[in-house]
């Protein structure tokens, strides 16, 4: 058993622009221990924050837990999304998330790696598609 304390390390800055536009902040809540591969964390997105295109080798679940955010996947309708909505994201679902336009949003994530790696970064929403 391991006990991850709240804040036990640093809040992580998006590393825009590669990740996320916009001011993100990404907080570790723990990583299992092999054989185990999910890591979790909490990620804060100001008004107009989302992140870039991207991809999850075994798929993503996120948790809202505040604010209003919206969503979507390839080829999708762009969704709102508020406190105590989950979505999964199916592997290699192209995909991205992020706060509305005028108020913040924070999920929880849930990911699992896969040699290694749990994210694909591609190519930044823009302007358009997320006005939607
Ligand atoms: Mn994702």
């Amino acid at each position: 058993m391991k006990i991850t304390r709240n804040a036990s390390t640093a809040s992580m800055t998006g590393r825009t622009p590669d990740n996320f536009s916009g001011a993100v902040r990404v907080d570790n809540l723990s990583n299992g221990a092999p054989p185990s591969r999910v890591g979790t964390g909490v990620v804060t997105f100001s008004p107009g924050a989302r992140t870039v295109w991207h991809t999850h080798p075994a798929g993503q679940t996120i948790i809202i837990t505040a604010g209003k955010g919206w969503v979507q996947r390839e080829g999708g309708p762009r969704d709102e999304v508020g406190p105590g909505d989950t979505v999964f994201f199916d592997a290699d679902e192209r995909h991205w998330h992020g706060a509305t336009a005028d108020t913040g949003m924070t999920h929880i994530a849930i990911t699992e790696m896969v040699d290694g790696k749990n994210v694909d970064w591609l190519d930044p929403v823009t302007d358009d598609q997320y006005a939607g």
